[in-house]
């Protein structure tokens, strides 16, 4: 029997619920394919996060313990892990498709001389690796992929799966590592948080995002009015960016982040491709145009024709009073 190793991000205490999504997903590849679940959990305190992914099905857990881990740092956590993988011989290793995991996805693939297959829509577990489909084109088309071989890496994208729990009971190891941080080529001096205490644009189950049509800091204030309600993200298309309205650290899209919240609302945006390519695979799309033509009408599951300046303020209050009375 083999094992399926899922890498569970962690940050501020908490699982990553990308993780959990990629977690719940190799669960059932695992099952189909007859695999051990694995994950391995790199923290200060690892052990806090044992219980949840005892709940999300995994039945090893590996957990390795080191200050170091406090921020994201790709040598101990490439160390780390090629510790793990060393151990573990897994079959598959798979990581929520992430920027902190891009270069050390590379680095482990090339350390076992092993395929990667990066940020992919879906994969299967085949007998001799995986086969994926994974986003081109700025989205609009799904390219079939694989990689073979006796362990295969692969990331896959955040809201491409759902977290599901399906508890066990797992066997838990502590994998002992030892880090000299003087032998870091690079030293993380402070952490920037781009949007303070705001809710991350990856993690955020609801993103509200603002175009060009938000022309003013009345516009921008209900944009962030209905962010706030469904505790969400804001995000922003290119143009509001380029005039300062919004941070660069909001813009969804080709040259941005790549989002898939279970709702995401595209206020006064257009629909360009470049946009459509990060935010195409929300679970469900709410856009709000004056433009009955607008491009967004053909990605999005509800579509409001009119004044993004009318139509918002009922449509929080109309939620308000729903909040309220629930
Ligand atoms: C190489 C390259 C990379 C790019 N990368 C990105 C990227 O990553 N992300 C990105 O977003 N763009 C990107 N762009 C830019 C992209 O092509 C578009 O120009 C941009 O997305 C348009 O932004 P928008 O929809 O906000 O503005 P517009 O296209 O100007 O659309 C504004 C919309 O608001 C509507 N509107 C106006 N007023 C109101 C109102 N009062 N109520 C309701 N609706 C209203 C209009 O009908 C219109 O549809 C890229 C372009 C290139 C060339």
């Amino acid at each position: 029997m083999s094992l399926i190793l899922t890498y569970i991000a962690t940050s501020d205490g908490k699982i990553k619920r990308s993780s959990l999504e990629v977690l719940s997903h190799c669960r059932e590849e695992a099952k189909k394919n007859g695999h051990t679940l694995a994950a391995v959990v790199l923290d200060t305190d690892p052990d806090s996060f044992t219980g949840t992914l005892e709940k999300y099905g995994a039945s090893a857990i590996y957990t390795v313990k080191n200050p170091i881990f406090k921020n994201h740092l790709n040598t101990p956590v490439i160390e780390a892990l090629a510790a793990v993988i060393d151990k573990v011989k897994p079959a598959v290793v798979a990581f929520a498709s992430t920027e902190a995991v891009k270069d050390v996805m590379g680095a482990l693939a090339t350390r076992f001389d092993a395929p990667a297959v990066p940020d992919v829509a879906s994969f299967k577990v085949t007998g001799d690796g995986l086969d994926a489909l994974r986003p081109v084109m700025a989205s609009k088309i799904l390219a079939k992929t694989s990689g073979k071989g006796d362990m295969v890496f692969v990331s896959v994208r955040s809201g491409s799966y759902d977290a599901t729990e399906s508890p066990v009971s797992a066997e838990l190891t502590s994998v002992p590592f030892d880090f000299d941080e003087g032998g870091l080529k690079n030293i993380l001096k402070e952490v920037i948080k781009a949007s303070g205490d705001k809710v991350d644009l990856n993690e955020a189950r609801v993103v509200v995002a603002a175009g060009r049509g938000v022309k003013d800091d009345e516009g921008k204030k209900l944009v962030e009015e209905l962010a706030a309600l469904f505790n969400g993200a804001i995000g922003a298309s290119r143009s509001v960016v380029e005039t300062g309205m919004f941070d660069p650290s909001t813009q969804i899209g080709q040259t941005g982040k790549v989002v898939s919240p279970e709702l995401y609302f595209a206020i006064g945006i257009s629909g360009a491709i470049q946009h459509v390519a990060g935010m195409v695979n929300s679970k469900v799309i709410v856009a709000i145009n004056k433009d009955e033509d607008a491009p967004i009408f053909q990605y999005s599951t509800y579509g409001l024709v009119g004044d993004l300046y009318k139509i918002l303020p009922p449509l929080i209050e109309k939620l308000r009073e729903a909040r309220a009375n629930a």
